[in-house]
């Protein structure tokens, strides 16, 4: 499986000169699945920069959606592949009791925010709310979970048919309120979604000095983040949804706390990653073990 990162940032976009390494566009993420299907984790304006290259290849388009916080769905309305007739686009995304995934997609596209309405866009699009069950998507196995954060918000577990398993957890706070040492993992929200998972994104949104300032905010400061990738055995983790305040030399440092802290727990060098705006990595499952000698 292939990851490419088109959007990094949380909350709301934070361009500028002191942010041009890890980018200021908000969350959106590409997996190229091994047999050359592609998914689109989140619509923030990174996906923006995504649809310019995309239009043309591909017709067909999944997009998985956490939440409609803006941060999520921003670029929906600056994805060329939306203004291209032989576009066929599935935005899937949470479900609410209040209404429809559609009709709460469209109180963004549509006026006074935005100068089109979904039914004038000419490709063909639909919404459909996650199924309760796992269901298939480009020959990969999709799992949607609500976790803990601000409105109704999912987790993702993508399994390829390899066998590579990718986990997107955005935007999350899973130790609001629980201790993630010393809790069960059978209470630790996203803790299925992110079993042993071979590449584990995560909001990592806050520092520890931070977070008394944020809590029940739905994010994660930097301590949690690493916990719930220890209980949940992750192989490797990117840090994601960076905080708007965070220029490129804050996250550097941040990044560097956060090694010292990963090998105090346990974590061996080189699986935490900062992500940043392009970043591309190939995801593999471990090879499985040889099988004893003389069987
Ligand atoms: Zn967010
Ligand atoms: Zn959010």
């Amino acid at each position: 499986m292939k990851v490419k990162v088109w959007g990094a940032r949380g909350s709301v976009p934070a361009p500028g000169p002191e942010m041009n390494r890890y980018g200021g566009n908000t969350s959106c993420v590409e997996l190229e699945l091994c047999g050359g299907s592609t998914l689109i984790l989140d619509a923030g304006t990174g996906i923006r920069g995504l649809g310019v290259g995309f239009a043309a290849k591909l017709p067909t388009i999944n997009i998985l959606l956490t939440h409609l916080h803006l941060d999520h769905i921003q670029g929906l309305m600056f994805f060329a592949p939306c203004f291209r007739s032989e576009s066929s686009i599935t935005i899937w995304g949470p479900s609410s009791p209040e209404a429809s995934l559609a009709a709460r997609i469209g109180r963004y596209i549509s006026a006074p925010l935005s100068p089109v309405e979904v039914r004038e866009l000419p490709c063909d699009v639909s919404f459909l709310d996650t199924p309760a069950t796992e269901w298939e998507l480009g020959g990969a196995r999709i799992r949607a979970e609500s976790v803990t954060h601000r409105g109704p918000t999912l987790g993702y577990r993508i399994t390829d048919s390899d066998g590579t398993t990718l986990t997107y957890i955005s935007d999350h706070e899973p130790g609001l309120g629980a201790p993630l040492e010393e809790i069960g993992q059978e209470w630790i929200s996203g803790y299925d979604l992110a079993r042993s998972a071979d590449l584990l994104i995560h909001d990592c949104q806050y520092t520890d000095e931070e977070y008394p300032d944020h809590v029940g905010w739905g994010h994660s400061r930097l301590s949690d983040t690493l916990t719930f990738a220890r209980r949940t055995d992750a192989r490797r983790v990117m840090l994601f949804h960076h905080d708007p305040l965070h220029t490129d030399d804050f996250l550097d440092t941040f990044l560097d706390t956060a090694n010292g802290r990963w090998r105090a727990l346990g974590g061996e060098p080189g699986q935490l990653t900062m992500a940043s705006e392009r970043l591309e990595l190939e995801v593999s499952a471990p090879a499985p073990a040889p099988a004893p000698a003389g069987a």
